[in-house]
């Protein structure tokens, strides 16, 4: 059996990660699960600089264990790409998703409808045992509302109208898999899956 470490401790995203990832032979499991401390400090400018350095850190504190690490975020083009890299922390550094929700609520109070367009992006990096790495991209396009919608998900969801969904339904209003199915971590999911399956 292959152990993977997962570089987050958030068991929604081990969930996704290892139904998508369902390798024959392959198991997951969070840092938490196997006991490793890994908590860097993630200064990188972009999502795949995020996700390597999580993956790296994952991998030499599991003393070379194959780790996979995913760096995500919401991209307003309204606000020149803003909240970015620092979707989690827009607010201020404790901020709770309603918080960021109503800044950027509050920052595109006067923006019109057809600007107010955004796209979600998911960065993965996977390190094999070897240290060989394996990185994939997701995004899913839509828009920002005007109220908070719905209370699935988690993050920015109850904002974010993907145009997948034709103006119906925010990405907080379906289920985990209806979302995995259009979203930027499934996207990306899916691409890891591919290079992982033919490398
Ligand atoms: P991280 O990749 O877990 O660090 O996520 C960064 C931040 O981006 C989260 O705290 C959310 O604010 C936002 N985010 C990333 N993915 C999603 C998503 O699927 N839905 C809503 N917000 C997301």
């Amino acid at each position: 059996m292959k152990t993977v470490v997962i570089a987050s401790n958030n068991a929604h995203k081990a969930q996704e990660i290892a139904t998508a990832l369902s390798f024959p032979g392959w198991e997951f499991k969070t840092l938490k699960e196997l006991g490793i401390q890994s908590d860097p400090v993630e200064d990188a400018d972009s999502f795949p600089g995020n996700a390597r350095i999580k993956a790296l850190s994952a991998h030499e504190a599991s003393g070379g264990m194959a780790a996979l690490a995913d760096d995500s975020g919401l991209i307003v083009d309204a606000l020149d790409g803003a909240p970015g890299v620092y979707s989690s922390r827009f607010a201020g550094d404790d901020a709770t998703d309603q918080q960021n929700n109503q800044k950027l609520l509050d920052l595109l109070q006067d923006v019109p409808d057809q600007q107010r367009t955004a796209r979600f992006a998911c960065a993965l990096c996977f390190i094999d045992e070897d240290g060989s790495q394996t990185t994939a991209w997701g995004t899913v396009e839509g828009k920002i509302g005007y109220e908070p919608q719905g209370d699935a998900g988690f993050g920015y969801d109850p904002l974010f109208w993907p145009d997948a969904f034709q103006g119906r339904l925010t990405t907080a209003q379906v289920s985990a898999q209806e979302k995995a199915a259009i979203s930027h971590r499934g996207n990306a999911l899916r691409q890891l899956r591919e290079k992982l399956a033919y490398s």
